[in-house]
């Protein structure tokens, strides 16, 4: 058992003043960091418990309309928030897709973005190979059991994928990350907070050392008529997505004027489907014109020896998805 020392941080600067010391790391809900811990896959030498810093437990209204959900705002209270649930149904959709009910009690806005892959190998130290817990070991998931792992922006190096249901609407609504560390503070699109694997698949974020999240900004709502994640997966409640799709419109009529889609469960990261997005622009809404689209967005796929059945249930679900968006579909059976 590792020797781990204890701090309580009463505001961000005594965080991050704290977070300079090696092996320091901050601990929030602890859902995943204990888990990584426990299984000796993670060795914080300090635990810096950020959860009784005031300021980052709240949710308020931006001077432009949007809104900012603190860091530290647990998932099932940012899921039910009056604001959330009217302006951003997406996101409340997609919160409370992910999870059970005792984990979203406890887990944090900025700990679900920093939750790490489920690929098993990852957390299983019997297996030696594995580039993210071990750089340089191998990835033994690119031949071994992959039904899981990705299909779209992986690496040689690791076909993990990002298992946060949040992130992926929090992709399709063009949030920004908030972060403070020891140069001062920054914005980051969401976007460009989760990386591809490449050839650095142990660093998941683009967060640097010692900075923390603050909140995470959304634009003023422009999708809360239009908007529905779909998550697939293999029980009812209480597993991560085989493949999930966050979906947002603006119609005119049945005419999209701008369509934005997220999927899950395919890549390191939330995989914003750009393509589709293009393809629905502009054009009527139709069960062909999502076909052409999603299969479209899925022609990039490379899938793996276990996980080729991916590709067409991605394009599927982004058909279903969109079309429930749009008000055109039933949850249950095939489109009205
Ligand atoms: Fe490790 Fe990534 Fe390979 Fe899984 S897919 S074994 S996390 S390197």
């Amino acid at each position: 058992m590792d020797a781990i020392s204890y701090q309580r941080a009463a505001d961000v600067d005594g965080a991050i003043s704290a977070a300079q010391r090696p092996g320091a790391a901050f601990i929030g809900g602890g859902t995943n960091l204990l888990d990584l811990m426990k299984g000796g896959i993670e060795h914080p030498v300090t635990l810096i418990d950020i959860t009784r810093i005031e300021a980052l437990d709240r949710i308020d209204t931006l001077p432009d309309g949007g809104l900012r959900i603190g860091a530290l705002v647990r998932n099932s209270d940012a899921a039910n928030h009056t604001l959330v649930r009217t302006r951003y149904p997406l996101l409340s959709q997609a919160l409370l897709a992910g999870a059970s009910p005792q984990l979203r009690n406890m887990a944090t806005v900025g700990g679900n973005l920093m939750q790490r892959t489920r690929c098993a190998y990852f957390y299983d130290t019997a297996f030696a190979q594995c580039n993210k817990r071990a750089p340089g070991s191998g990835c033994a998931a690119v031949g071994g059991f992959n039904r899981m792992h990705a299909i779209l922006g992986a690496s040689a190096q690791c076909v993990a994928v990002n298992p946060s249901d949040m992130s992926v609407a929090l992709a399709a609504l063009d949030a920004t990350v908030q972060v403070r560390g020891p140069r001062g503070a920054r914005t980051i699109a969401f976007g460009a907070f989760h990386r591809l694997p490449g050839d650095r698949p142990d660093l998941d974020t683009t967060l640097q050392s010692g900075e923390l999240i603050t909140s995470v900004d959304l634009p003023p709502p422009l999708f809360s008529e239009h908007a529905h994640y779909l998550k697939v997966r293999d029980r009812a409640s209480y597993a991560f997505a085989l493949v999930s799709v966050a979906s947002a419109l603006q119609l005119d009529g049945h005419r999209v004027r701008t369509a934005r889609i997220a999927l899950g469960g395919v890549a390191h990261r939330p995989w914003r489907a750009n393509v589709a997005e293009q393809h629905l622009a502009g054009r009527t809404l139709s069960a062909s014109t999502l076909r052409e689209a999603a299969a479209a967005e899925l022609a990039q796929a490379k899938p793996l020896s276990g996980n080729a059945f991916k590709v067409g249930l991605a394009q599927r679900a982004i058909i279903r998805s969109t079309m429930l968006a749009a008000g055109q579909g039933n949850r249950d059976g095939d489109f009205a």
